[in-house]
C-alpha cells in the first residue's frame, strides 16, 4: 500500500497563438480542464501501477472539488482521508501558446489548509509501504508527514518539486530524493547530475535523478551510482512523466524489488506516457507496463 500526501489541482488551460503582455487581452483558441497536481497525479500513477494508494490531503467545497475527488476515485485512489475544505480548490491557470511555451498561477486554495497531519492521517501512513511527498502542500504539512513516516520507519520518497530550499529537518526525515536535472541543479547550484548527486547525498541517503530521455541515475550513501536508460519512445507529451516515474518506481520498491529493477519498470511506465497526450490520462495500467518492461 501507498500513502501520498500531497496536492490535488485543477488545470485551467487557455490556448492562445501569442500570451497576453501585461495589460493586454488576447482571444484563445481553446480552453481545456484537466484534473491535476503533483499528488494527486503521483496517487493515479500508482494506483494504475496496481497498488491500494491513499491520498491524503484537501479539495475545495466547489465544483472543482467534486471532479477532482471523482477523477481520483475513478482511478481507484482511496478518498476517505482526502478532505472536503471550505473554500475554493487548488487551481493552476496555464497559458500555452503556439511555441509550445506556457506561463501559469497556481493558487492552493484548499491544499493550503494541509499544515499538520490528522489522526487517520498518521495511522494510513504507518501502514503504507511508502508514503509519496511533493513540494505544493505547505511545508508544515509536507514536514509532518515525513516525519510520521520517519517515526514509523516507512519509506518515504520526495519529489522536490516545485523547487525551494529543504528545510534541514525535511531532509532529515526523507529516504529518497527525486529530482529531475533541473531540480537537482537548482538544489545544489551544481549543472552536472553526476556532481549535483555527491552534493545531494550528503543531506538524503538516497537519490534518484531523473534525466528525461536519458533516463533515471540512482546513488546511495552505500554503493557507486548506476543509470538505467530510457526506452527510445518517440514522445509527444511529457507532462506528468516525472509524476508516473515516481508513483510507478513507489510501487515496485513497496513489493519488494531492488533499486535498480525497480527504477527500469519505472521508466517503461513513463516511457509509455510520453507516447499520449495528456497529464494522469496517460498513465499505463500495471498490465502494460508489464509488457512494456518486457520487450
Ligand atoms: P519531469 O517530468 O519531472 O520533468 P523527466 O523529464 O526527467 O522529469 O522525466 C521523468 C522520467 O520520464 C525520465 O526519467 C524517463 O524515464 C521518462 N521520460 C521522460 N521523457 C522521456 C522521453 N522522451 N523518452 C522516454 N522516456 C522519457
Amino acid at each position: 500500500r501507498i500513502a501520498v500526501l500531497g496536492s490535488t489541482n485543477m488545470d485551467l488551460v487557455a490556448y492562445v497563438a501569442r500570451a497576453p503582455q501585461h495589460g493586454e487581452t488576447v482571444t484563445g483558441r481553446e480552453f481545456r480542464t484537466v484534473p491535476g497536481g503533483k499528488g494527486a497525479n503521483q496517487a493515479i500513477a500508482a494506483a494504475r501501477s496496481g497498488a491500494e494508494v491513499t491520498m491524503i490531503g484537501a479539495v475545495g467545497n466547489d465544483d472543482f472539488g467534486t471532479r477532482l475527488r471523482a477523477t481520483l476515485d475513478h482511478s481507484g485512489v482511496d478518498t476517505d482521508l482526502l478532505r472536503t475544505v471550505e473554500g475554493p480548490s487548488g487551481t493552476a491557470h496555464i497559458v500555452v501558446d503556439d511555441e509550445g511555451g506556457n506561463a501559469i498561477v497556481v493558487v492552493p486554495g484548499a491544499n493550503g489548509t494541509v499544515t499538520a497531519l490528522h489522526y487517520d492521517d498518521e495511522a494510513a501512513i504507518t501502514g503504507a509501504d511508502a508514503l509519496l511527498l511533493q513540494l505544493e502542500l505547505p511545508m508544515d504539512g509536507v514536514f509532518a508527514g515525513a516525519d510520521a513516516a520517519r517515526r514509523h520507519g516507512v519509506r518515504t520518497i520526495l519529489t522536490p518539486a516545485p523547487v525551494q530550499p529543504l528545510p534541514p529537518e525535511l531532509l532529515e526525515a526523507t529516504g529518497l530524493l527525486v529530482p529531475n536535472e533541473h531540480e537537482a541543479a537548482a538544489l545544489t547550484g551544481i549543472a552536472d547530475p553526476h556532481e549535483a548527486v555527491t552534493a545531494l547525498l550528503r543531506r538524503v541517503p538516497e537519490v534518484v535523478i531523473t534525466l528525461g530521455a536519458a533516463g533515471s541515475m540512482y546513488a546511495s550513501r552505500f554503493a557507486e551510482p548506476v543509470t538505467v536508460p530510457a526506452p527510445q519512445v518517440r514522445a509527444v507529451d511529457t507532462t506528468a512523466a516525472g509524476d508516473t516515474f515516481v508513483g510507478a518506481l513507489a510501487v515496485a520498491l513497496g513489493e519488494g524489488r531492488p533499486m535498480e529493477k525497480a527504477m527500469a519498470w519505472a521508466s517503461a511506465a513513463a516511457a509509455l506516457s510520453v507516447q499520449r497526450p495528456g497529464a494522469s490520462s496517460s498513465m499505463p495500467y500495471r498490465s502494460e507496463i508489464d509488457a512494456e518492461a518486457a520487450a
